[in-house]
């Protein structure tokens, strides 16, 4: 798990652990003393603001899919820390994955994208992409690789080419809110309920949201729905509250894999792009998603590492802010108002003449 906290930026967040059990409590504020004191205090309580938090380096994810192994531990850590009920549990019946999609009280999910060779009926030929092992491939898989030598060659994945036709693959990858540098699910709240934190990361207050559901319109990625429980939305905080303790997120600190890394996001993005780069000297096809702006949407302080389109892991291949053609919808409407009384003041004048 110490995979999660490489870097500079990070390493002090493992000290951290053991000292945040130890810290007292802090002390609870003065209580009002006197029946008109408590009464004022009541009334202007909800109005006060606390002091502002100290700004930070942006936080997010970085998610290595390539090294994930489906354990799910990411979602149960999740679960467990954030105390979220179950969402029932039912075979989805086309795959082993059984969560499906993320939802108000999942806030975690790890997909599983089953991919086989088209070439139905005919062997596995026993190439180091294949996962069905020969007796040459077992001994490929044994030995240490020069480039990484504590890993088995997890990094060497198969790319699907005419060359390569027949390959077999499962492709994990752990979804989770992208936490955009610029959401469409907070442009989108009426109530301030969907807000930047001082990590820069998107957090919803379930008290001010009134459940409307303009958010679960506007996220390109699907990823806020509202409980059934409260009727609030709900997504994933990037653990706010061990952040403020200087704690990593429940699910990278369970992930046992350090497909989920956590950090300063500038500091995850060199770290992916070497990634990147080792990748692709092994001939695999690796790409980073939401690491860039593009002209319709933000960077994601949430990106992936893929070996594969996006589409193939159910992301949307170009989002798209809705943002960016509401400037025209407001001018059509604008420009249609401007018509319409036109015309009525035209239909008024021609009645009266
Ligand atoms: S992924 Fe969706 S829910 Fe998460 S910050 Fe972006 S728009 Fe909001
Ligand atoms: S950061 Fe926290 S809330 Fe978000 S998915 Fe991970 S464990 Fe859940
Ligand atoms: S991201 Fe990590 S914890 Fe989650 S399923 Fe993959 S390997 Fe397991």
């Amino acid at each position: 798990m110490g995979g999660n906290n490489r870097g500079s930026g990070t390493s002090a967040l493992l000290v951290n652990e053991l000292k945040v059990g130890a810290t007292p409590q802090s002390p609870e504020a003065p209580r009002a003393v006197g029946l008109f004191a408590v009464i004022l205090h009541r009334l202007t309580y909800p109005f006060r603001r606390g002091a502002r938090p100290a700004p930070h380096a942006a936080t997010g994810f970085y998610t290595d899919t390539t090294v994930c192994i489906g354990c799910k531990a990411c979602e149960v850590a999740c679960k467990q820390w954030n105390q979220l009920p179950s969402d029932g549990f039912e075979f989805t019946g086309n795959s082993y994955d059984n969560t499906g999609a993320l939802t108000a009280e999942s806030w975690r999910h790890v997909k599983f994208v089953e991919q086989f060779s088209p070439h139905e009926g005919e062997p596995p030929t026993g190439s180091p992409y294949n996962p069905f092992p020969t007796p040459d491939s077992l001994t490929t898989l044994a030995s240490p690789q020069p480039e990484s030598p504590a890993r088995f060659p997890l990094d060497v994945l198969p790319t699907p080419s005419p060359a390569k036709p027949d390959f077999a693959r499962w492709l994990m990858m752990s979804d989770v809110c992208k936490h955009c540098v610029t959401a469409p699910c907070q442009q989108s709240c009426p109530t301030g309920a969907i807000l930047y934190n001082e990590f820069a990361n998107v957090y919803i207050q379930a008290d001010i949201c009134n459940g409307c559901g303009y958010c679960v319109a506007a996220c390109p990625f699907g990823v806020i729905t509202r409980s059934h429980f409260d009727g609030h939305t709900h997504k994933c905080t990037l653990c706010y509250d061990r952040q403020k303790d200087g704690l990593v997120p429940a699910c990278a600190k369970a992930c046992p894999t350090a497909s989920i890394q956590f950090g300063p996001v500038a500091e995850l993005r060199e770290r992916a792009h070497r990634r990147v780069a080792d990748l692709r000297a092994k001939g695999v096809d690796a790409k980073l998603y939401g690491a860039e702006a593009t002209e319709t949407y933000s960077e994601l302080n949430s990106f992936y590492l893929l070996v594969d389109e996006p589409e193939v892991y159910g992301l949307p291949p170009k989002p798209v802010n809705p943002w960016v053609h509401m400037r025209g919808d407001y001018l059509r409407s604008v420009a249609v108002g401007v018509v319409s009384l036109g015309v009525l003041l035209l239909s008024l004048l021609l009645a009266g003449g």
